[in-house]
This record gives C-alpha cells, structure tokens and sequence, in this order.
C-alpha cells in the first residue's frame, strides 16, 4: 500500500453513524512534509469519523511524544502531545469555489461524487499544531532553571562580547568628534 492510500478514507463505503481510525505517525511522516526544528516525534491520532448525509464530522485526538529545543538553551525536551481538532467534511458540487468562499477554517468541501478522503495533511497539522510554539527548560524543586548553564554562560559572554564591540565603536566615534 502507498503511503498516500494509507491515509485515504473511503467513507462511500462506510455505514452512516461513528467509524473509528487510528494513525501512528513518526518523524519522517513530519520532516517529509517540511517539519523543521523537530528533533523526533512519534505521534498518534486517534480520529472519530461521523457520517452524515451530505457531511461528516471528524474528530482528532492527538497524542505521543515530541523532543523539541529549549528556546533559551537548546537542551532537547520531551512534551507529549494532547489536543483535539474537529473538520467537518461537506459534499457538494462545486467543491473548488465553496472552499475558496469559506471563511471557517474547520469547513471543508469535496465533490460529492468523490469517495476517498485523504486525511494526510490534517494529520500533520494538528499534530504540528499540538507542539506549544515556546519551548523552555523547566525548574527543579529548588525553583532553579534546569536549562544548559554552560550554554547559558556562553550566549551571556557572546553577548557580552557584542556589548564590548559597540562600546568600542561609540568611542571611536567620539574620537573622531572630537579630532573635528
Ligand atoms: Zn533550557
């Protein structure tokens, strides 16, 4: 089976009411969509799909476990994954210009003589979605950070640096004013 067809529904075959999927998904299924600054991941949907006529209701659960950076020091943490994302699904039959003039992000439109579902990029962006955008090291029981000190010390120094440069160059400017 190709990887495209293993994210495929083929609801026209499905009975109306709840139908259950579950997707496990790892980092090449993320970095082959263009994830970056992800470590690993190994994410797992759980997707409720309720069939209607003319609509269906999906349900996504996101779960697992991500490494992401310390936004401060760059020490890889671990986040699990949890959050829940709901798409309905309409039928109609001009699909292409119903979706340009949907303004809900959550309504989605497909032919309604189609029959396959691919459900593919919703999987990548809710789980994407799941990562908190901002990433830190947290404290230990003491309250003290738990980020890379050494790392921390370095950018402070670097920084530094930075500030010695600038000075530097404000005195060369005064020099240079005052040589006027
Ligand atoms: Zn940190």
């Amino acid at each position: 089976m190709g990887t495209k067809r293993l994210y495929e529904i083929a609801f026209v075959g499905l009975k109306m009411g709840e139908h259950s999927f579950e997707y496990d998904l790892n980092t090449a299924f993320f970095t082959d969509k263009g994830a970056e600054g992800i470590e690993e991941i190994e994410a797992n949907v759980k997707l409720t799909l309720e069939k209607n006529v003319g609509f269906m209701l999906l349900k996504f659960a996101t779960g697992g476990k991500a490494a992401v950076n310390c936004d401060r020091c760059g020490n890889i943490l671990k986040i699990d994954l949890w959050d829940e994302f709901n798409v309905v699904v309409k039928l109609t039959d001009n699909a292409d210009e119903a979706n340009e003039e949907e303004e809900d992000p959550d309504i989605f439109y497909i032919e309604r003589n189609e029959s396959h579902l691919d459900v593919s990029d919703w999987l990548y962006e809710f789980v994407m979605l799941s990562i908190p955008t901002q990433n830190v090291c947290g404290n230990d029981a003491a309250g003290h950070s738990l980020c890379n000190e050494e790392v921390l010390n370095k950018l402070k120094e670097m920084a530094a640096n930075t500030e010695i440069v600038k000075e530097n160059n404000i005195w060369k400017g005064l020099d240079k004013f005052k040589q006027n």
